[in-house]
């Protein structure tokens, strides 16, 4: 198989999504980088700061993931994961839920979940944070129900599920950002 390689195009949701200052710090989530210029993409390319040169986009390095999971047309932002997992595993994939959040009912999320979570692979479900606060995610192997309705391949069991996780998303607490943030 020949893989295409991938091209932004007009999607600049990372750079409004993900935004972090020159020394890696995340900050103002949900506002677009001064420098980015949509649909051009960043003003700033050659000299864009290092944290933007080290994000991995899930979508531009899944090959498996056709045009309709790029992040402003799915409206899921698909990122890999550093460091251990709640359960000791190390990294994992993350869907962030940047539009409407039935999203998450979206047949190619739910089957795509559905396949790493009965791989094993650690799969977290989040939504974007208030200005000045962690975005609220939940890790999704840990939700027993929905394990069970994967392995017992039942699609009603799953979406609802999958519900459950939205609503630990939606209630979890406030947490503000670390000290050197804003
Ligand atoms: S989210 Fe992915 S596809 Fe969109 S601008 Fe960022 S790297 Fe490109
Ligand atoms: S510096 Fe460029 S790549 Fe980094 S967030 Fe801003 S627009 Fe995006």
């Amino acid at each position: 198989m020949t893989l295409v390689p991938k091209s932004c195009g007009a999607c600049s949701v990372c750079c409004k999504e993900l935004m972090f200052d020159i020394a890696g710090r995340r900050i103002l989530a949900g506002v677009m980088c001064p420098h980015a210029a949509p649909p051009q993409g960043c003003t700033i390319h050659q000299t864009r700061p290092e944290v933007c040169r080290a994000y991995f986009c899930g979508w531009h390095h899944l090959p498996s993931l056709g045009e309709d999971w790029r992040p402003d047309t799915c409206e899921v932002l698909i990122s890999f994961r550093e460091g251990p997992a709640p359960d000791g595993k190390s990294g994992g994939i993350e869907f962030e839920l940047i539009g409407a959040r039935d999203r998450i009912f979206w047949l190619p999320l739910v089957e795509y979940i559905a396949t790493l979570i009965a791989d094993n692979d650690p799969v977290f479900l989040s939504l974007p944070g208030d200005v000045g606060y962690q975005s609220p995610w939940v890790y999704l192997n840990d939700i027993a129900p929905l394990k069970d309705a994967i392995a017992n391949r039942d699609f009603a069991a799953t979406t609802a599920a999958l519900s459950q996780a939205l609503q630990i998303c939606i209630d979890y607490p406030k947490t503000p950002l670390p000290d050197g943030t804003v």
